[in-house]
């Protein structure tokens, strides 16, 4: 089996979390099983890009696992499970929540009245240190996570270039890999990405059939609550590149 959009795009990985971005460690934990026992190999965007640019005859076999906004729970949860199959991953960090447990819609959390509000908590600077000593790579997805077609253009430039400086001081290396806060971009920030020295960055799952890609707009397949092994399966096959594309021609 090929697979054509073989960038995955998680959130959180909670047993209480209810809402539409979180997939059970139970299924996260199916998912990768899956992947491990068909010869799949869960790794870095950052190394990903590395394999697929310098041909790396494996390449075809490996699979780019992303987090999306640092949450806890990656470190709890899903970490142990990447780690049972030596995989590694990518998780995009905004260094404004680190540590945090900001929920931006206190209305929205209301429509979950039965889960903790520590389930929504975001990992501190020691748990990203300790998860990047361990071979996963940290992205940035943003200072505060704004949509960025909405700030003006400034406020863009600052964003990618700061959230980029935060991050290497704590970390102490190059930080390569960023992801646009909720798909959103417009062509300055696509320079701004490219200036600020990323290597590549990602867009949002719901955007991807209308965009065309490259290193600055790679397309990835996200996963949510209701994605069962059937679904999972549908969104890593080639189908499902068409299936988008159709539906955004439509
Ligand atoms: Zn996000």
């Amino acid at each position: 089996m090929r697979l054509v959009a073989p960038i995955l795009a998680y959130h959180s990985v909670h047993p209480d979390r209810r809402d539409v971005i979180n997939v059970s460690p139970q299924r996260f934990a199916q998912q990768m099983q899956w992947l491990a026992d068909h010869g799949f190999r869960g790794i870095s965007l950052q190394h990903y890009r590395q394999a697929l640019a310098a041909g790396h005859p494996s390449a075809a076999r490996m699979v780019a696992i992303t987090f999306d906004d640092g949450y806890l729970d990656n470190y709890t949860q899903a970490w142990p499970i990447l780690q049972r199959h030596q995989f590694t991953a990518t998780i995009f960090v905004v260094p404004s929540r680190v540590g945090t447990n900001i929920v931006h819609d206190e209305a929205w959390l209301t429509q979950f009245p039965s889960v903790p509000r520590e389930a929504y908590a975001y990992m501190d600077w020691q748990q990203i240190l300790s998860l990047n000593d361990a071979g996963i790579e940290i992205g940035s997805h943003t200072v505060t996570h704004p949509l960025l077609d909405e700030i003006p253009q400034s406020d863009q430039e600052h964003e990618i270039h700061e959230s980029k400086r935060l991050l290497e001081s704590r970390l102490g290396h190059p930080v390569v890999s960023f992801c646009y806060p909720a798909g959103h971009f417009t062509n300055d920030c696509l320079r701004f990405v490219r200036e600020a020295g990323y290597h590549q960055a990602v867009v949002t799952p719901y955007q991807s059939g209308q965009i065309r890609g490259g290193d600055f707009t790679l397309k990835r397949s996200g996963l949510y609550r209701d994605d069962t092994l059937p679904r999972f399966l549908f969104k890593i096959s080639p189908l499902f590149d068409l299936f988008r594309a159709m539906r955004h021609a439509a």
